[in-house]
């Protein structure tokens, strides 16, 4: 039986699609990252499945036990506590697992905070690359952001509420005051895109007191700190 990648919502439950309704309803088993959470979608879903964890820490052996259930045959749905499992979120080594032993692997396309961002952003989209969480650290994250200074697509890193601010002040030290986007509770009541160079952004912030989750997004090449990088000298026509 295949395995199914389940995209879930992202905070508005009425972007839970009917083929994801379906699947999770017809699961034999649905691996999740927290249980009690996916519970909730399946009864949403009137599905009975067996739900059973499958999270950062027990992905590895999990994903050996998952393994032995598609070989059973059984239908394995994996869902994340939201959006698409696989995006800053465990799936990656079921996934390669049941591609390695030619088991058929169905994407159930879906919500997605950085597309959702991305789209709604302004931001060109033709090119982009998605960098994951910024690294807790300040020297560290200035160093990430200094790295890409030869990047001409659009970055989007995701960020936590707790951390959001120094973020930004991190950003503003390497690149300057740079137009910068911030989408925030995505789907949600309270959803809120800032759009603004980073200082001010930085002070909307602080009067508010971030709160909710956050997608992070730049473009130096658009906001004119980009950096071209030195290619080695064209030897061609030496003797
Ligand atoms: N798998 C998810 C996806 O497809 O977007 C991402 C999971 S990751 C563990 C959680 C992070 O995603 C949050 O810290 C935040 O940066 C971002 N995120 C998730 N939901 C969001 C929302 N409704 N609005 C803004 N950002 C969101």
């Amino acid at each position: 039986m295949p395995l199914y990648i389940v995209s879930t919502p992202i905070g508005n439950m009425e972007d839970l699609s009917p083929r994801a309704a379906s699947t999770l309803k017809n699961a034999d088993l649905v691996a999740a990252e927290d249980t009690r959470h996916s519970r909730h979608v399946m009864d949403k879903v009137g599905g009975t499945a067996r739900v059973t964890s499958y999270h950062e820490h027990n992905e590895r052996e999990k994903a050996s036990s998952l393994l032995q259930d598609l070989r059973e045959g059984k239908k394995v749905a994996v869902v994340s506590d939201a959006g698409t499992p696989g995006i800053a979120d465990p799936a990656y080594r079921i996934v390669h697992a049941a591609v390695a032993e030619n088991i058929t692997v169905i994407p159930i396309p879906g919500p997605c905070a950085l597309i959702a961002a991305l789209t709604a952003s302004g931001l060109p989209t033709d090119r982009f690359a998605f960098e994951g969480f910024l690294p807790p650290k300040s020297g560290k994250r200035q160093r990430k952001f200094s790295s890409l200074l030869n990047d001409d697509r659009t970055i989007i890193f995701y960020e936590s509420p707790h951390r959001i601010l120094r973020s930004l002040e991190d950003l503003q030290t390497v690149y300057g005051d740079i137009h910068i986007v911030i989408a925030r509770e995505l789907t949600k009541m309270h959803e809120t895109f800032y759009r603004a160079p980073v200082s001010q952004v930085i002070q909307t912030l602080t009067k508010e007191t971030p709160r909710g989750e956050f997608v992070l997004l730049f473009n130096l090449k658009a906001a004119g700190v980009y950096k071209e990088k030195e290619e080695p000298e064209d030897n061609d026509d030496a003797e």
